[in-house]
C-alpha cells in the first residue's frame, strides 16, 4: 500500500473532520471523510488519479477502463483514467439502482477496475462490481483513495488497493460515547440534528 496521501492532507482542505457524526450507515463517529473538498481542487485530482493509477499498477494488471460508483466516485475515478488514458464508464442511480448512463456498455474481454474515493462497507462498490458482471464484463479489482473499512480487502478474491487505510471507531446510537456526552451530533449533508 502506498501512503502518499496522509490524514493531514485531508485535515488541511476540510475533508477530514473531527466532532460527532451520523453517518450514512446509521453509525455514528467521531471522524467523517468528505473527499470532494480535497478533489474540488482539480489540481489535487489530477495528483491523486496518477498516485492511484500507480498503485493499480503495482497491485493488478493494467485495464482497460475504469468505473466508478455515481456519486463519490467520479471524480476520482475519471482521473484515474485520465492517468491510464483509457475510457471512464458513467454511472448513475435510477429508482435506487446502480446503472451505466445511457450509451455506456462492456466489453467481453475488458479488463475494468472499479474506483472509489472512500470505501465504508463497500456497498456502492460492490453494486457497481455486480453490475459489470452483469453487463459480461470482467472487474480485475478495486481502488479507493480511502479505505476505512476496517479490513485490509472487503473485496476478496479481487485485489484491492488504496492510498490511505485508517481506523475511525463507529458505534451503534445507543451505544456512542459521544451521545452519552452530550456532543451535539450532526448529520452530514444536512442541518446539525439534535
Ligand atoms: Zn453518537
Amino acid at each position: 500500500m502506498i501512503s502518499r496521501l496522509t490524514l493531514a492532507d485531508l485535515a488541511v482542505h476540510g475533508a477530514h473532520q473531527k466532532g460527532h457524526f451520523s453517518l450514512s450507515s446509521g453509525l455514528h463517529s467521531g471522524d467523517y471523510l468528505q473527499c470532494a473538498l480535497f478533489l474540488a481542487n482539480p489540481v489535487r485530482a489530477e495528483r491523486a488519479g496518477q498516485e492511484l493509477a500507480q498503485a493499480i499498477t503495482a497491485a493488478m494488471i493494467e485495464p482497460d477502463a475504469i468505473v466508478a460508483p455515481a456519486l463519490g466516485g467520479m471524480i476520482i475515478g475519471h482521473e484515474t483514467a485520465r492517468a491510464f488514458k483509457v475510457p471512464f464508464l458513467f454511472t448513475e442511480r435510477v429508482e435506487g439502482r446502480m446503472a451505466l448512463r445511457r450509451g455506456f456498455g462492456v466489453g467481453p474481454r475488458q479488463a475494468i477496475v472499479v474506483v472509489e474515493d472512500v470505501v465504508t462497507t463497500g456497498g456502492s462498490t460492490n453494486e457497481v462490481i455486480d453490475l459489470i458482471e452483469s453487463l459480461g464484463g470482467c472487474v480485475i479489482g478495486v481502488a479507493s483513495l480511502v479505505n476505512r473499512s476496517g479490513s485490509d480487502n472487503p473485496f476478496e478474491p479481487r485485489p484491492y488497493t488504496a492510498l490511505l487505510q485508517v481506523s475511525f471507531p463507529t458505534w451503534k446510537p445507543k451505544e456512542c460515547p459521544l451521545c452519552r456526552q452530550g456532543k451535539p451530533l450532526v448529520k452530514p449533508g444536512s442541518r446539525p440534528v439534535k
